[in-house]
């Protein structure tokens, strides 16, 4: 992809972070500020619109169909997004994409920006498994882990000397890094294991909620992750990009086992029929 680097652009965002420093939930400091987040995600949101021949974007109002899929996806995400523990749900964009290609990937850009390809969709074998890897892109962006990675990766003492135009190479450098996801710095482990954790925390929140009128099965992402694992091969085999991006193991596995069971191991339901309805749609 083509990057545009528009420093004049991001630069009365970074300015924020003078005076607003952040730190994550963990007490990590966040060089950057939430409006960062925010313009980084709209910057990427930009280049992909202007890419048709590698992101095209599936249109909303080009059918009833296409309508019907944007609605059913976005229904998922301002389902999970009622839960309270999203931090940023006020102050994010939260808007997904959907990428007509019969690929399997899905990625979460910094301020709310999702985007799930129709490959993915298909893939998915229910509501509950769409909700679950949904939620997980949420976290992802939710938790600031693009900005908190580029803080940790470059340091104060360089972003300051990025920050007042010493380092114009530099600069460069980290705007293409922070499109990530689509193949700048990827997330740690960590980063995965608090994505899954949060995912998890998110569905449970808002069981029993009349508002949401669902109550995912929160194994239903473990189910997607071993599917995929078992058709793809296992992690970093380097062929499909979501399993590059998000390696699942047994370690990961049971992490998620383990929440689910500190969450007293809800039942919920997969919402099966809702998801192969929409998959019609998509042939
Ligand atoms: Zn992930």
């Amino acid at each position: 992809m083509k990057r545009k680097m528009n420093k004049l652009f991001i630069l009365p965002a970074l300015m924020l972070p003078l005076l607003f420093f952040s730190c994550d939930a963990q007490g990590d400091f966040n060089f950057f500020s939430l409006q960062d987040d925010v313009a980084f995600g709209e910057q990427l949101h930009e280049e992909i619109l202007a890419n048709p021949e590698e992101y095209p974007v599936l249109e909303r109002y080009a059918s009833q169909n296409n309508q019907a899929i944007y609605t059913y996806v976005e229904d998922i995400m301002n389902r999970i997004l009622e839960s309270n523990e999203i931090y940023n749900r006020d102050v994010f964009e939260w808007q997904v994409t959907i990428i007509d290609k019969d690929v399997l990937n899905a990625f979460a850009a910094p301020g709310g920006y999702l985007y799930f390809y129709t490959g993915f969709l298909n893939f998915a074998g229910s509501e509950a498994e769409l909700a679950g890897v949904m939620a997980h892109e949420i976290a992802h962006s939710d938790r600031r882990h693009s900005t908190d990675r580029m803080t940790k990766v470059y340091g104060i003492q360089i972003l300051w000397s990025i920050l007042l135009g010493e380092e114009p190479t530099l600069m460069g450098e980290l705007l293409a890094n922070l499109t990530t996801g689509l193949g700048g710095l990827a997330f740690t482990r960590d980063n995965e294991y608090e994505a899954d954790e949060y995912a998890l925390r998110y569905m449970y929140s808002v069981y029993d909620n009349p508002v949401v009128n669902r109550n995912y099965e929160l194994r239903a992402m473990q189910d997607f992750f071993n599917r995929m694992e078992d058709e793809y091969g296992v992690e970093g085999d380097g062929q499909l990009d979501f399993l590059r991006t998000h390696p699942y193991n047994d370690d990961r596995e049971a992490n998620m086992t383990s929440i689910w069971e500190d969450l007293g191991s809800p039942v919920g339901v997969y919402y099966t029929d809702n998801h192969n309805a929409i998959k019609l749609l998509l042939q």
